[in-house]
């Protein structure tokens, strides 16, 4: 294999030095336990303190709070049961979209199973997008919870989460959760998450390290803390704080959102190079992600020869790409997010991510996409 071409950053991204600088610089220069009460661990509850602020500032909130911990499928189990289990004495039914992250839809289906709730699974318009009214003709007066996606990790479609927000404002029993894991750092201009009462980021998927994430919550809601201990993180959270991951995360949070723009012009023409070439390949592939898309995530199927069949050829030839998400555990059943838009079973079965970055150049686009070609002719 000569060099590989990685187009999997929806997966995971590769850590930036200057992250990875700011992470070995605390580790051993911030190592202190921020809950011991000498004057190093003091420094190092200053410090995280401090971090948590730049967070919020980031994000321009300043009526949330920020629990770190250990990415966005703790965010969202901490944000989902965490919600529910306290303030089930509301109301006992809660909406999410059908084609949300499993540390998603895991969460709800246990809160379905094992503690008597009634979930409403909404599901996308032809676009693939969840709609402000889809989401409110969802509510009802017993609804106490509501969770959408910002973007889809496997289709990349962008869903109205401000809009959303604003809406459900109108029901104030209802608390508001966005898994945003997909979208900060990744659009053409930053989500006001103002409205929105929980918010999930991971560090990993904008070049911080994995193992750390944050779920901002508006200060005034409470959570059933699923990590009872030490009370660190506003109690909701109990564990050693992670500085050194905190500030990474922060430092990776930074420079995303500061480089976020001039990143998605690039990525954007990037994206439509491979759109361009699926156009004009439509015997051998559909594209399943369409607008409004977040040019980060391109999905498509192929029509005639298995989709994983194609992800292991090209990966044999050096290109990363994947099938269905990482993170789904019945693979052979394929892609349920495509499933949702209606699409064929072939075309469920036989689905191709590529989920592009900021790293990635317009050479390995062309070269990616000769490879594509290659393995079209050489599978039978
Ligand atoms: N939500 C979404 C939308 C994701 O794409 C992912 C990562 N695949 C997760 C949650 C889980 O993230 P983490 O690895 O930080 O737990």
């Amino acid at each position: 294999m000569n060099k590989t071409i990685y187009l999997d950053h929806a997966s995971t991204t590769k850590v930036d030095q200057e992250v990875l600088d700011v992470y070995t610089n605390a580790v051993s220069a911030s190592f202190a336990n921020p809950s011991s009460v000498h004057l190093l661990g003091q420094q190092a509850l200053r410090e995280l303190d401090k971090c948590r602020e730049s967070i919020l500032r980031l994000l321009n909130l300043n009526d949330h709070q920020v629990i770190f911990l250990s990415g966005a499928t703790e965010a969202n189990n901490l944000a989902i049961k965490g919600v529910c289990l306290k303030y089930q004495n509301r109301g006992k039914h809660i909406v999410t979209s059908i084609y949300e992250h499993p540390s998603v839809l895991e969460a709800f289906k246990q809160l379905e199973t094992e503690f008597d709730f009634e979930v409403s699974y909404l599901y996308p318009n032809e676009s693939g997008v969840i709609t402000v009214d889809t989401v409110k003709s969802a509510i009802r007066k017993d609804t106490i919870f509501v969770s959408i996606m910002a973007v889809n990790n496997e289709i990349g479609v962008v869903n109205p989460i401000e809009d959303i927000a604003k809406v459900l404002k109108e029901f104030p029993k209802v608390i508001f959760h966005t898994d945003a894991c997909q979208a900060v750092g990744k659009m053409n201009k930053s989500i006001n998450f103002k409205d929105v009462d929980l918010i999930t980021l991971s560090s990993h998927k904008i070049h911080g390290p994995v193992g750390t994430g944050a779920l901002l919550k508006r200060k005034k809601i409470e959570l059933l803390s699923l990590n009872s201990g030490g009370g660190q993180e506003y109690n909701f959270r109990s564990g050693t704080n992670d500085l050194a991951g905190a500030l990474a995360f922060k430092k990776a949070l930074e420079i995303s959102l500061k480089e976020q723009s001039a990143r998605f012009n690039h990525v954007k023409e990037l994206s439509e190079i491979i759109i361009d070439y699926l156009a004009k390949h439509k015997s051998d592939f559909e594209l399943n992600s369409t607008e409004p898309i977040n040019p980060y995530i391109i999905n498509f199927s192929s029509i005639n020869k298995k989709g994983s069949v194609i992800v292991e050829a090209l990966s044999n030839y050096g290109v990363m790409v994947s099938s269905v998400s990482a993170c789904h555990s019945s693979k052979e059943k394929g892609s349920y997010v495509v499933k949702s838009l209606g699409k064929s079973d072939k075309a469920v079965m036989n689905t191709i991510r590529v989920s592009l970055d900021y790293t990635n150049t317009k050479e390995e686009i062309l070269e990616f996409l000769s490879i594509l070609d290659k393995v079209i002719g050489e599978i039978r």
